[in-house]
């Protein structure tokens, strides 16, 4: 197994791994339970690929731009773990991109 995928907003992985099944490429979401109310520190839900199917999941990500999905909840930024309002597509506060991969 390897880790393909990381993002503290754990409906990003869930949607990626999502995205990977629909292609036919099982993952495993793990340390998703640790993220629940511990302000991301650390505590990144990931997502795990086999070695046998990494490479082609790895060129599917790269080629996918629906991540995360528009929402109206409130996220979290992952760089100053301000509350941001769901309709904004980067903090308010550092003006980080909510929507990042790796
Ligand atoms: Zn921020």
């Amino acid at each position: 197994m390897k880790k393909i995928f990381s993002h503290d907003v754990l409906p990003i992985v869930e949607n990626l791994h999502n995205v990977l099944k629909l292609n036919g490429i099982k993952s495993t979401i793990r340390s998703e339970n640790l993220n629940v109310g511990i302000g991301g520190m650390g505590c990144c839900p990931e997502l795990w690929v086999s070695d046998q199917e990494f490479e082609h999941a790895l060129k599917l990500i790269e080629t996918i731009d629906t991540l995360p999905p528009e929402t109206d909840e409130t996220w979290v930024c992952s760089n100053c773990m301000e509350e941001v309002e769901g309709q904004f597509s980067e903090c308010w506060n550092c003006g980080k991109p909510r929507r990042q991969i790796l």
